[in-house]
């Protein structure tokens, strides 16, 4: 009897998998030309991105800022990046993606993310060290780069944390469905890990993609990309002060500036052609 549910578990668990497995395949970042191995389909993740933006939305502590001092410059810079991904070589992903940015009125927290599907959220907790609209391109740039480039759903076909695998793969078919919360894995691998209590910091590769296509998007939206050096100067010098959920997550090598300036002249190349845009400063926060 009891062999006889297990087969069936299996072969259940198989017929859940199967049409993961025949979705996947290998893609070639356009910018780095990395390949990635993909269990997910851009549609699953789209789905599961919303979900895990619901989950994130619903959790009684999370307050969407009601200021308009707060919001508007994060939706200002926002709508720039998202025009500069629709002109990118993520065009086609970034036409088919629901864009959606929330303020979360947190000052203790200091933290962004970007979901598959373009779901988006700032923490007021990130204001004092984005501290110009220039510096939230370089933050935003970054993580909408995460999203695009496909690095949670990579990091679930990688299934970095060993349990994450089935979990997230059993998810992504429910999501199908319509069936499944999202657990503390698949969270964490979309990025969204603080909200559970299960950080899973992005690879030094997945990083270096980031900062890279992220400073030329910035760039593209008009904001001066150079921002982004000292955007990480700052962030290094929090992070010995205090929760940075952000620096937990994105961890700082020491080569990153240095790749951030090695990439500079192409950035700037980019941000030379376009009229410039205001990069007003961010509200101060605590008030
Ligand atoms: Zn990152």
């Amino acid at each position: 009897m009891r062999a006889l549910r297990t087969t069936v578990q299996t072969m259940t668990l198989l017929g859940l998998l199967l049409p993961l497995a025949l979705s996947s395949g290998c893609e070639t970042n356009p910018y780095t030309g990395r390949s990635q191995f993909l269990m997910t389909s851009v549609s699953e993740e789209i789905k599961m991105g919303a979900q895990a933006y619901d989950q994130v939305k619903s959790d009684p502590k999370m307050k969407p800022s009601q200021d308009p001092r707060e919001i508007e410059p994060v939706k200002r810079v926002a709508a720039r990046i998202v025009e500069a991904a629709k002109r990118s070589k993520y065009a086609e992903m970034a036409q088919q993606f629901q864009w959606e940015v929330t303020v979360i009125k947190d000052d203790q927290t200091a933290n962004a993310f970007a979901l598959p599907g373009g779901k988006m959220a700032v923490y007021t907790g990130i204001f004092p060290i984005a501290k110009t609209e220039a510096g939230l391109a370089a933050v935003m740039g970054h993580e909408v780069v995460h999203a695009l480039a496909r690095h949670g759903a990579e990091r679930m076909s990688q299934g970095q944390a060993t349990s994450i695998g089935v979990q997230v793969l059993g998810t992504a078919a429910g999501v199908g469905t319509g069936s499944a919360a999202l657990g503390q894995a698949t969270m964490a691998a979309l990025g969204v890990g603080a909200q559970v209590g299960m950080l899973l910091p992005f690879s030094r590769k997945h990083e270096s993609e980031a900062d890279y296509i992220g400073i030329l998007l910035a760039a593209d939206a008009g904001y001066d990309p150079r921002e982004s050096v000292a955007l990480w100067e700052r962030m290094g010098q929090m992070s010995g002060g205090g929760p940075a959920e952000f620096m937990s997550t994105h961890p700082s090598h020491e080569t990153r500036i240095d790749q951030l300036k090695k990439w500079m002249p192409e950035a700037m190349a980019i941000y030379q052609s376009k009229p410039s845009v205001p990069a007003a400063e961010l509200p101060p926060i605590g008030r």
